[in-house]
């Protein structure tokens, strides 16, 4: 029996909104989702503050009953000692952090994050039960050079070295030339690279665990274009940049389903 895959909508802040920003955007992403009559738990949604933000929109979270997971955008591999400005996974699962997100290409570009460290922020996520993002994705050349499924797939092997069957992890293919471009990847674009990255999955961890992990799509995600992708029998949802700083394009790209058809 084909296991039913509850889709994610992940919003990925970056740095934007600072603490009391955020109170006022989960705040009104709330209303507007219930004003919309929006079934909780049709669509898991998930926002990623920037650390600063966490505790506070934990405390929101928890005080309002509001239906939404958190998680941070990084995680140390150390757990504690003298790492300046790292922040550990224990500090994360304290804050009850569901995911975090690992592997981000601004993070692989910015702060040379190779496969081998994204496996041990993998690693220390699971160590401390934070479920990692695992974010892959080309560029415009490597595509050209290897074609649309070959480093994303090389990527993804590495990050599963430090994962076990009995892990839950989620995979986001984010081509790194639809990310904050507006240039968006086809659904057919999208299939494929999600379809290779299951099959991935299933080498390295079995054929169920393949079937029961959510691989989300990436890159210029907006209420317009969701429904195509969410078509696709492989993708299962989104990490969202930028359109996840708008709280009604937001809360209709979560609403997808209302819209699939369209
Ligand atoms: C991202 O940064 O993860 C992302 C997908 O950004 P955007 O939606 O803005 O392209």
């Amino acid at each position: 029996m084909a296991v039913a895959r509850t889709p994610l909508i992940a919003g990925n802040w970056k740095m934007n909104l600072d603490h009391l920003q955020a109170v006022a955007f989960v705040q009104k992403l709330h209303w507007t989702l219930k004003d919309a009559a929006h079934e909780d738990g049709s669509v898991e949604v998930a926002v990623f503050p920037p650390f600063t933000d966490i505790r506070t929109v934990q405390t929101l979270i928890d005080a309002d009953k509001i239906p939404f997971a958190f998680g941070a955008q990084d995680i140390s591999t150390h757990d504690s000692g003298a790492y300046t400005g790292e922040v550990s996974g224990a500090f994360l699962s304290k804050l009850s952090c569901r995911y975090v997100i690992i592997g981000h290409s601004e993070r692989r570009e910015y702060h040379h994050e190779t496969d081998e460290i994204v496996a041990a922020k993998v690693r220390a996520a699971l160590k401390h039960g934070i479920v990692p993002v695992i974010c892959v994705g080309e560029t415009l050349e490597q595509r050209e050079e290897s074609g649309p499924t070959a480093v994303s797939v090389a990527q993804l092997r590495v990050a599963l070295e430090a994962v076990s069957a009995d892990d839950d992890f989620v995979v986001a293919y984010e081509p790194v030339w639809a990310i904050g471009t507006g240039q968006v990847a086809s659904p057919e674009q999208a299939q494929e690279v999600c379809a290779a990255l299951r099959e991935v999955i299933s080498e390295a961890l079995g054929a169920d665990v393949a079937a029961k992990t959510r691989v989300l799509y990436g890159g210029s995600v907006k209420s317009g274009n969701i429904a195509s992708f969410m078509r696709e029998p492989d993708v299962d949802g989104a990490l969202v940049g930028g359109a996840s700083l708008v709280v009604d394009e937001f809360a209709s790209i979560i609403r997808f389903q209302k819209h699939v058809g369209v």
